[in-house]
């Protein structure tokens, strides 16, 4: 879990002055000098209950990890789902109320104190208002992280020690198909923006290296052109993760694009991950292209254009060794932030 329960404004002072009421009548029954018991006891209320208040505050600060020592690409990650920026000022607002909490229990400790014993009511009273102004101050602080802790649970847990390959390809063009046939356990499922159904992750080991594959549906699957500037950021952060991309052609076209446009989205992906692309063309059992039948020099055409293309049948479980043979080559490009351990 990224951020930790966060209380409402209500439940901090909730807690803080209850917790402060109930310190302040166990004084009540301790034996001290009557001259000085009033004060011990406004005393003890208001120093309760900034502890409790700012003990809750130290631990939502504390629980939620540094941005900046998280991997890029959960930076990334948090950057298009809440906004780093966003999530650093209210977490800003949290410890600068964590500060003057602090500040008041001194300054009124220090106060009631020295006060006169029939003032330390007035003065235990003013620091609840005080109390209370600040903590009403975070209230947006406090929403803004609930919305956070919300949006961000159920992050992809990415192994980065593994080699990662992603999928793309148009919609039904096979890739969850795809992924199921090279993975044994199901795939993990994820959120992730702008993907219709999440991410999903499967983990496949060859030869003692990890491999993982992730499918992005609704992400890697439409015309870039077609995509905003926070969609194309989703992709980007993938950048940080892929080591190669999988991308799967429909040789059958059943999924509904033309090889023609599947072509299209194949370069312009090309475009934007340097990186290396294994080309794929899947559901040949649909078509007559092993028996060079009508629709080979239509499919060969494309073919053709793409470097080292595997030929398989994801359905049939055709051409799956020929896919994970491939993956032993695959290098593991370096990358300069690796935490020494998972986060999640
Ligand atoms: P995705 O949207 O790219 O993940 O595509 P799916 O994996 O959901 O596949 C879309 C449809 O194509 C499903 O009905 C699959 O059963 C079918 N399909 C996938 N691969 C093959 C294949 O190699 N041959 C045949 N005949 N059907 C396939």
């Amino acid at each position: 879990m990224m951020i930790p329960t966060i209380p409402t404004v209500e439940e901090l002072l909730d807690k803080g002055f209850s917790r402060g009421k109930k310190a302040a009548d166990m004084k009540r029954s301790e034996k001290i000098p009557k001259r000085i018991k009033g004060k011990r006891i406004e005393e003890v209320r208001v120093t309760t209950a900034c502890q409790v208040i700012e003990a809750k505050l130290k631990m939502i600060i504390d629980r939620t990890p540094e941005i900046e020592e998280l991997p890029e690409f959960y930076q990334d990650y948090i950057d298009i789902t809440v906004g780093v920026d966003d999530l650093k000022q209210a977490l800003g607002g949290i410890n600068w109320a964590y500060g003057i909490i602090s500040q008041l229990e001194d300054e009124y400790r220090n106060r009631i104190r020295k006060s006169a014993p029939e003032r330390a009511n007035t003065l235990r009273k003013q620091a609840y208002g005080r109390i209370s102004s600040v903590v009403k101050k975070i209230s947006k602080d406090l929403d803004f992280l609930d919305f956070a802790k919300n949006r961000l649970r159920n992050m992809p847990t990415v192994n980065f020690e593994a080699t990662t390959v992603v999928i793309a390809g148009f919609p039904n063009v096979g890739k969850s198909t795809l992924l199921r046939q090279l993975t044994d356990a199901e795939p993990e499922v994820a959120n992730y923006p702008f993907t219709t159904k999440g991410i999903q992750i499967g983990h496949i080991e060859r030869h003692w290296q990890d491999i993982q594959i992730i499918d992005t549906p609704g992400l890697l699957d439409r015309p870039i052109g077609d995509m905003n500037d926070i969609e194309l950021n989703a992709i980007v952060a993938l950048e940080d993760l892929a080591d190669t991309i999988l991308f799967i052609f429909d040789a059958s076209e059943t999924c509904g694009y033309y090889l023609e446009n599947q072509y299209n989205l194949f370069c312009e992906i090309q475009n934007i991950f340097d990186i290396p692309f294994i080309p794929l063309f899947n559901k040949i059992d649909l078509t007559e292209y092993d028996k060079k039948g009508e629709n080979y020099e239509y499919i060969n055409q494309f073919i053709e254009k793409t470097e080292n293309p595997l030929i398989i049948s994801a359905y049939e479980g055709n051409g799956i060794d020929e896919i994970l043979t491939k993956f032993d080559s695959i290098e593991k490009i370096p990358r300069s932030k690796y935490p020494d351990d998972d986060y999640y």
